[in-house]
């Protein structure tokens, strides 16, 4: 069994050390290693690792986040096999801090988070992986961009590269990462513009959960420079977010004020940056020895040339973590015979609406395990129902990277409406750009799925809010998945409540 692995974040690598058991791996992915989401990631990672917590709250937790949308077997499957994974990173040599002993989270119920290099627990999860593939013969690592799925008979056979060249493979598993990079202001890499996306839906892959995106509500917004994402722990510690004015505004719209909901804040931040054509700012000039405290704040600061202790940050919402992505079974098998796919590329059900924090270096890991080991026979019963064929087509001329840029912050951000979407949708469809750039059909494709299934959703809950049904709505608590033949529904997501 000869397995292609494209990718090389914290699932990719994890997924090719579990497949080379099962026989030869090539693994695939760019050469730079900032492309990855994984070495960016800050937090750490969730698993049930002490006696005073348990599997059954984090999946309460997990559950809780996910909004009424989390597939509850492909929960348990991670809160179970978190530990697994947390054990095989401590084998090959990874040190936790604090010597393991987890630290509490937003929305997690119990000390269940690990730590490692302070707040560069990606990083160090990177390096202790590409150490071990490095090491390991049974792997064979390429540089390369996967620009093709080659499917022979239905089946998925081998990618072809950008350089032209063709690997060949049993099975291909997709671990590009993340689309937040279709947003102007994103959290992440650049290059997170939906590869994996583009990629599986040319192979006639389905897709899903498209239309749920967490947005970050306060990014270091500084024109000409990039988002950069600065700590919740800033607002725990007392710093405002104030209009251009002077004035706060959160307190007048919810009870913990700058603690809200991150939604809920980020929600807050565009109204006022539309209402008042300025931009919003983080005040932690009243936090004690701020600087000090936060050392990665106050050099992102630096670095556009504000000082944190004296000035107020312009911030903005941004995009974080993409939910979507290839709709898999346990074993990130996808409905295409022959692919698969782990990590943020995939959608398997473990977030639902929202993801709860530091769950996706877990499900990365948990995930990217089950893919190297995936039994061979195609995953059944994904989808359910007849397909709704698609109104129109994927834009045939695609827009340059920075129009996709300023219509997804515009119209299919943090508050969407179907006067917006229709009108973002429109502008994807005509792809008309000024000449001056090239377009990039990849991000063009995944800003106009994302549309869609935001155009589709009459309701708002989790990572997705429209501002003409601010509610949720029972009619549409199921999960929808889309391919080239039209809009299904995810089978797990209807099947009745187990008692
Ligand atoms: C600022 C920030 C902080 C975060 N903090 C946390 C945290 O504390 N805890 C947590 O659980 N999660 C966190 N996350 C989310 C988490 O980092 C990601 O969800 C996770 O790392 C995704 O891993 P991945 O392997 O799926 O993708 P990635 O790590 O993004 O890797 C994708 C790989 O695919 C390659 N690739 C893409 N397209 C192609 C192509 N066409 N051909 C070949 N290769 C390709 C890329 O080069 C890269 O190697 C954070 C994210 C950000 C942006």
């Amino acid at each position: 069994m000869r397995t292609v692995v494209v990718g090389a974040g914290g699932a990719g690598l994890w997924c090719a050390i579990h497949a080379a058991d099962r026989g030869p791996v090539v693994l695939v992915a760019s050469p730079v290693a900032r492309e990855s989401a994984t070495s960016w990631a800050q937090g750490g990672i969730a698993a049930v690792v002490t006696t005073n917590d348990s599997f059954e709250l984090h999946m309460a937790d997990t559950m809780a986040a996910g909004a009424g949308l989390c597939d509850e077997d492909a929960v348990k499957v991670l809160v179970d096999e978190a530990p697994i994974a947390v054990d095989g990173l401590r084998k090959l040599g990874m040190l936790f801090d604090d010597e393991g002993a987890p630290t509490l989270e937003g929305g997690h119920s119990a000390r269940r988070v690990l730590h490692a290099g302070g707040d560069a627990s990606g990083a160090a999860l990177l390096d202790t992986i590409v150490r071990a593939v490095e090491q390991d013969n049974r792997i064979e690592r390429l540089d390369g961009r996967a620009v093709h799925l080659i499917v022979e008979g239905g089946r998925t056979v081998g990618v072809a590269l950008a350089s032209g060249e063709e690997l060949r493979g049993d099975r291909v598993v997709l671990a590009t990462g993340g689309a937040c990079g279709i947003y102007g202001r994103h959290t992440g890499p650049d290059a997170s513009t939906g590869a994996g996306l583009a990629l599986a839906w040319e192979a006639g892959a389905a897709l899903a959960d498209l239309e749920f995106v967490q947005f970050h509500p306060t990014a270091l917004t500084v024109p000409g420079h990039p988002a950069r994402l600065l700590t919740e722990a800033l607002r725990g510690e007392g710093a405002l977010l104030i209009d251009v004015e002077g004035r706060r505004f959160m307190p007048a719209l919810h009870p913990r004020a700058e603690l809200a909901p991150r939604d809920v804040v980020a929600r807050a931040e565009f109204r006022v940056m539309e209402e008042t054509a300025n931009p919003v700012f983080l005040d932690a000039t009243g936090v004690a020895d701020v600087a000090r405290r936060f050392p990665t704040a106050d050099a992102q600061c630096r670095e556009v040339g504000l000082d944190i202790s004296k000035d107020p940050i312009p911030v903005a919402p941004a995009a974080h973590y993409f939910t979507g992505g290839v709709l898999t079974d346990r074993w990130g098998r996808s409905t295409v015979p022959g692919l698969l796919a782990c990590g943020e590329a995939s959608a398997t059900g473990v977030h639902g609406a929202n993801r709860l924090a530091s769950n996706s270096l877990a499900e990365a890991l948990v995930f990217g395990r089950r893919a190297g080991m995936a039994p061979d026979a195609p995953a059944r019963g994904l989808l359910a129902g007849a397909p709704v064929p698609l109104d129109d087509r994927p834009p045939s001329d695609a827009l340059p990277l920075s129009t996709i840029h300023h219509i997804a912050d515009r119209d299919i951000g943090v508050s969407r409406s179907r006067a917006r979407l229709e009108a973002a949708i429109g502008e994807l469809e005509a792809g008309r750009g000024d000449g001056s750039e090239l377009g990039h059909p990849t991000a063009s494709l995944a800003a106009w799925l994302v549309a869609h299934a935001a155009l589709r959703r009459e309701e708002s809950r989790g990572g997705h809010y429209r501002s003409d049904f601010p509610e949720s709505r029972e009619v549409w608590r199921f999960r929808q998945a889309v391919d080239t033949g039209g809009w299904r529904v995810v089978a797990s997501s209807v099947r009745p409540p187990t008692t």
